[in-house]
C-alpha cells in the first residue's frame, strides 16, 4: 500500500515525495511524438498535470486528442519523448520496461474499455495473475484475497465461470478487481463504460466513487459528460494539450476517510449493485 510509495528517504527533503514532486501524479512539460510516415506528430505537446491523492479526475476529448496518450504515460504502458513523469517516488519516465512492469503491477491498477481478461482463464485466476506477476502475498493468500475483491464488486457467483460467460458489466466489474489485486494507490482508466449501457456503467461509476471515498486515486478517461460532471475535476484535452480544466463540488469529494479494515489494511468500500 502507501509506504512502496513513500518508503525510501527523500533526496529533497522540502517536497513530499522523493523527485521534489509534492502531487501524487505529476506531468512536468511531458512530449509525446510518434514517427509516421508523413513525419513526426506530436501527440502530447507539453503537458503539466497534477493530481493528489484522492482525487478523482476525468480526462475528457475528442477522440484523437491525446487522452489514452495521456494517460499511457502515467502507466508507464508508454513513455514520454521529453518531460517527467513522477508517480509518488517513482519518476516513471526513467524505468526500462521490465522495471516498468513489475512498478505498475505494484502501484496502478489499469482499466480498459474492452475489459481484457484472459479468455481461458476464470475469473478468479484472471484477478489472482497480478498477485502472481508480482509475487505479492503468500501464494496460499491470493486466492482469498481474490475472493475478497470479487465480493467487493458484487461478482463472488461468477468467480468460477470464464470471461466469456458473464455480461460486459460484468466482465468489468471482473477487470476492476484484477486492477484492485495489488491494492494499487492509484486506478487509471481508459474509456471504462464506452462499451457498456448507460445503467452499467453508472453502477460501474458508482463502484469508482466508493473506491476514491475509500482513499483510492482515480483518473478516467470519458466520453460521458454527465459521468465527468460527477467527478471531482475534469480535465480537457484538444490537439495533445490541457486546454480546460473544470474543478465539481461532486460527492467524490471526500475528506480522507477513517480508516476501516478492509484489503491490506485499506478501507473496504461497500459492494455495488449487480446490473
Ligand atoms: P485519444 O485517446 O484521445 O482518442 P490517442 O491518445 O489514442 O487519442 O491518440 C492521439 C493521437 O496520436 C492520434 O492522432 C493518434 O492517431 C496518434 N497516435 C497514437 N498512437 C500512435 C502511434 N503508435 N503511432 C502514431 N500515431 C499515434
Ligand atoms: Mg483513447
Amino acid at each position: 500500500m502507501m509506504s512502496r510509495l513513500f518508503s525510501r528517504k527523500k533526496m529533497n527533503p522540502a517536497s513530499k515525495y522523493e523527485h521534489g514532486n509534492d502531487h501524487l501524479i505529476e506531468l512536468r512539460n511531458v512530449v509525446k511524438e510518434y514517427k509516421t510516415g508523413a513525419g513526426v506528430f506530436r501527440a502530447l505537446k507539453g503537458v503539466n498535470l497534477n493530481v493528489n491523492s484522492h482525487e478523482f479526475v476525468a480526462i475528457i476529448g475528442k477522440s484523437g486528442s491525446g487522452k489514452s496518450t495521456l494517460i499511457n504515460m502515467i502507466t508507464g504502458i508508454d513513455r514520454p519523448s521529453s518531460g517527467e513523469v513522477l508517480v509518488g517516488d517513482t519518476a516513471v519516465h526513467t524505468l526500462n520496461e521490465g522495471r516498468t512492469a513489475v512498478w505498475r503491477g505494484r502501484n496502478i491498477g489499469v482499466i480498459f474499455q474492452f475489459f481484457q481478461l484472459l479468455p481461458t482463464l476464470t475469473v478468479l485466476e484472471n484477478v489472482m495473475l497480478p498477485m502472481d506477476f508480482c509475487n505479492m502475498y503468500a501464494p496460499r493468500e491470493r486466492k482469498d484475497k481474490a475472493m475478497y475483491l470479487l465480493n467487493l464488486v458484487d461478482m463472488a457467483e461468477n468467480a468460477h465461470k470464464l470471461p466469456n460467460a458473464t455480461s460486459g458489466g460484468q466482465q468489468q466489474r471482473a477487470a476492476i478487481a484484477r486492477a484492485m489485486a495489488n491494492d494499487p494507490q492509484i486506478l487509471v482508466a481508459d474509456e471504462p463504460t464506452g462499451n457498456l449501457d448507460s445503467k452499467t456503467a453508472n453502477a460501474i461509476f458508482d463502484l469508482f466513487n466508493n473506491l476514491v471515498a475509500n482513499g483510492k486515486t482515480i483518473l478516467m478517461v470519458t466520453h460521458d459528460n454527465d459521468l465527468a460532471s460527477r467527478v471531482t475535476r475534469a480535465v480537457m484535452v484538444a490537439d495533445g494539450e490541457i486546454v480546460d480544466e473544470k474543478r465539481n463540488p461532486g460527492p467524490a469529494m471526500t475528506p480522507e476517510p477513517a480508516p476501516a479494515p478492509g484489503h491490506n489494511g485499506h478501507a473496504a468500500p461497500e459492494p455495488v449493485a449487480a446490473s
